[in-house]
Parts: C-alpha cells; structure tokens; sequence
C-alpha cells in the first residue's frame, strides 16, 4: 500500500499552491470588499482564470477531457489532492474551472448529453465561458427523499411544459450562470417510482423561469446564490431532455459519486486551514500567565483535531481510489456507502474542528475579520446539502447489514457454547 501521491499530482499541487499564493491570496482582500459593494464576481477573476487556462491549470475534476478541450483531467484520488487545496479560499475554484455545481454538471453532461446538448452547454461550461445549476429540492416536499418532487414535466398540445418551485438552487444567482440542470417528476414515465423522473437542460433566460429570491444561509448570503426559483408553464422541446425520459432517478445518482468526493476534499482543506490557524492563535495568544497552547484542553482540542482530520482524508481518499476502480459499476453498493459514509464524515468534522478554532480565537472568531465564521456556516450546510446526514447514515448501515445477510451464521464460532465442544474437528489421528 503506498500512501504518496504520484510524483505527476505532487508536482501538480505545488504549482496550484504556488499559484493561488502568487495570484489569489494577494487579491483576497479585493474579492470580499467587491463582494460587499455588490460587484459580483469580481472583473479580475476573469484575468485570473485565463492565466490559469493558459498555465494548464484547468478543468482537473474530469478524468477523460474531450479532446481539444484545455486542462488537465484526473483521476478522482489526484484530483482530491487538488481539491484539497483550492478549497482553502472560497472562490479558487472558479478561477481553476473547478466549481460546484458545474464540475456535477459537466461529468453529468459528459455522459449523457447529446453531441448537439454538448456543443450547447458542455463545451462552453469546460471553456469557463458560463456557469450552471444543479435545480433538484423544492420547498413544499422534503427533498432527501426525490421520489417526493412535484416539479411536472408534461406532454401538452403545444409540446413539453416544466411547471413547479425550486429552492436553494446553488449558482442560480451567477450573473455568468445560463443553464438550469432541472430534475422533474415526468407525466411520461412508468410505475417504478425510481422511473418516474426526467432532467432538462432549460436555459435561464427562458420565459417563465423566474428568480424568486437568493436565500441566505444563516445570515450567509452567498454571492452565485442557493436561489428559489419559479417555473411557470415553462416550454421544453424534446431535445432539452438529457438523458432519457424516466432516468432522471439514475442519473442524479451518477452524478453525486465524484461531486461528494470533491465536496469532501474541499472540506478537509478547510479543515486544515481552521487548525493551522487556531494553532498559530494558541501560540501567540496569552490569558492567565500562560499561552493558549499551554492549557490541556486547547492541546486536546489540537490533537483531536489533527487525529480527525487525517482519519477523514484516508476515508475520502480510499472512497476515491475505489471509484477510479470503477467501483460504482463493479461494485455499486460497496461504491455508493463510501461516497454517503464521507459525506457524513466530512460535515461532522468540518462543524468540530471549525468550531473548535472558534472557541480558541474568542470573539474574533465568529466576526468575519476570520473565514472561521463563513467556513463554520459551510460545514453547518454540509449536514444537509447532497442530502442530509440521516440518508446517508440509513445507506451505510443498509450496506453493512446486506453484508451480514450475507454471511449470517459465519461469526457464531466466536461464541463459547458447550455444544461446541463436540464440534470442534480432530486434529491428530
Ligand atoms: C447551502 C445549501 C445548498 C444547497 N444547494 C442545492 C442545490 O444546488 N440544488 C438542490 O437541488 N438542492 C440544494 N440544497 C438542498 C438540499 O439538497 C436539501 O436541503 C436536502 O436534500 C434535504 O432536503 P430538505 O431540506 O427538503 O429536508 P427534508 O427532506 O425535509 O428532511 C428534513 C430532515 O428530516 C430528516 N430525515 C430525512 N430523511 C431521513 C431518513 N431517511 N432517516 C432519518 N431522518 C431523515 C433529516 O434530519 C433531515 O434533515 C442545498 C441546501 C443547502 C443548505
């Protein structure tokens, strides 16, 4: 077993880390004031992205890139090393072309889209030349459970219509943002209530889709947005269907795999961050005589952080060296309780370890001269966004007892029954 990455990807996260400190970190200071004054996203992240694309620096998140696309496609473990990376700072990843939801979106589109759907969305999205969104939740059912939707897609006289609400629709509020990727119970499908839903590629500009709001995440208001949206008997023609009409169920399923992968791992930078900067805190900082790093309690809440985070990066890597396995389809069950157990794994430890830097910066710490705050708030949405905690614990313990079904009985020697006695086999003749 060997635990290093390739000398490729070593290499590779050095030249992002070097990037983001030469180009990125210095204009920090310049994104959040534009943010604040509402210009949104800043002009120089334009300038920043070409310099990325023109240094390969590009598109790491698909391991096969269409041919005369640029980047440097990866492998899901090499990848992970570099997502590890731009998740530190909120908006590195734009300049990478590695966002969420569109990186979902563009594995999405790699695989079932149509050649014409591809020149349309695909390619412009792997150009960085627009973003997208990802519209599955709606605020009048509960969304971890998507047979509930009620989004309709029907067939009428005049063509397909896409009729219902959207809510927390991350993206949407992009002003580069021109394509909703929207899950819809589909008038159409059969019986199997997991056949009963269709995806469509509506452009934003469509009539009758309608911005209703950008909803704020706990006093968060996230400049691409988490928007509800209206859909109003908004006009579908057939090719705006991806995929085909029924298999909108399987395709949301293909695409959480690496998407959680990439969430996870942006985690875990931001884990590293929050700990590097509450140690850095607890060795500069004094109360009653001693430093911070002097008392027990913020030693433990060190280790245990450090312990946690490395245990959660090996859960995430080993979920990632068996999708590039071709897990999800040699050995799906096993696959998707990886991709739900780090999910769980990831926002648990984002909320602990975050917090804990919190505690040690005092006040400091939920204002926002610190990323604790924002990056708190991330992890208290980690719980629920891709579903929450409870629908991917109920996956892996699902996985775990479909494997004692399996084998049910074979542990039983372990017990020591008298009956066993006699069972035992004889060893000399
Ligand atoms: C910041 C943020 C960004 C998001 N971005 C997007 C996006 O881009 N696109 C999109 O479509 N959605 C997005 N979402 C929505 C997210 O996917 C949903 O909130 C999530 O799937 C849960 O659905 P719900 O809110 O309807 O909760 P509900 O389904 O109403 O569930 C409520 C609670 O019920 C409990 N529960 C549910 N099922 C079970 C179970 N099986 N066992 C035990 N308890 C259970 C859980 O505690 C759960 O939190 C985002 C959410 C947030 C917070």
């Amino acid at each position: 077993m060997d635990f290093d990455f390739s000398t490729a990807t070593v290499a590779l996260r050095a030249r992002v880390r070097s990037f983001m400190d030469t180009y990125l970190l210095p204009y920090n200071p310049a994104w959040h004031l534009a943010v604040a004054q509402g210009v949104y996203p800043p002009p120089f992240v334009e300038d920043l992205k070409c310099l990325a694309r023109e240094e390969g620096l590009w598109n790491f998140f698909l391991p096969q890139l269409p041919p005369g696309v640029p980047g440097q496609g990866l492998c899901n473990v090499d990848y992970a090393a570099l997502a590890e990376v731009m998740g530190r700072l909120p908006w590195a990843s734009e300049v990478f072309n590695c966002s969420a939801p569109d990186s979902g979106n563009m594995e999405l589109l790699q695989r079932f889209a149509t050649p014409t759907q591809a020149q349309q969305w695909l390619y412009p999205l792997l150009r960085g030349e627009i973003r997208s969104a990802f519209a599955m939740s709606e605020p009048d059912v509960a969304s971890s459970d998507p047979t509930n939707l009620q989004t309709v897609l029907r067939d009428s006289p005049q063509g397909l219509v896409l009729h219902g609400r959207k809510w927390f629709i991350t993206g949407a509020a992009h002003p580069a943002c021109r394509l909703l990727i929207v899950m819809c119970r589909d008038n159409d499908a059969g019986e199997d209530p997991h056949a009963q839903h269709s995806m469509v590629l509506v452009p934003m500009d469509t009539p009758g889709v309608q911005v209703l709001r950008n909803i704020p995440v706990m006093q968060h208001q996230a400049p691409e947005g988490h928007c509800e949206i209206r859909f109003e008997n908004v006009r579908v023609a057939p090719d705006q269907v991806l995929g085909a009409r029924g298999a909108g169920f399987a395709m949301a399923q293909a695409r959480l795999g690496p998407g959680r992968i990439h969430h996870c791992m942006r985690t875990i930078g931001q884990c590293e961050l929050a700990l590097e900067l509450m140690s850095a805190r607890a060795l500069e900082r004094q109360t009653f005589g001693k430093y911070l790093a002097d008392f027990a309690n913020v030693q433990e809440w060190i280790a245990e952080s450090r312990l946690e985070i490395d245990q959660a990066r090996l859960l995430v890597l080993q979920a990632a060296w068996r999708l590039d396995q071709g897990g999800m389809q040699q050995h799906p069950h096993q696959s998707r309780a990886d991709v739900a157990g780090i999910k769980v794994v990831a926002a648990r430890l984002q909320t602990r370890v975050v917090d804990r830097a919190m505690q040690v910066f005092g006040a400091m710490g939920l204002s926002p001269d610190t990323p604790l705050a924002y990056l708190w708030t991330w992890g208290r949405a980690m719980h629920l966004m891709d579903g929450p905690d409870e629908v991917h614990l109920r996956t892996v313990a699902r996985h775990v007892l479909d494997q004692t079904r399996a084998h049910l009985g074979e542990s039983a020697a372990y017990f020591t029954l008298p009956e066993q006695l006699a069972a035992a086999p004889r060893i000399r003749a």
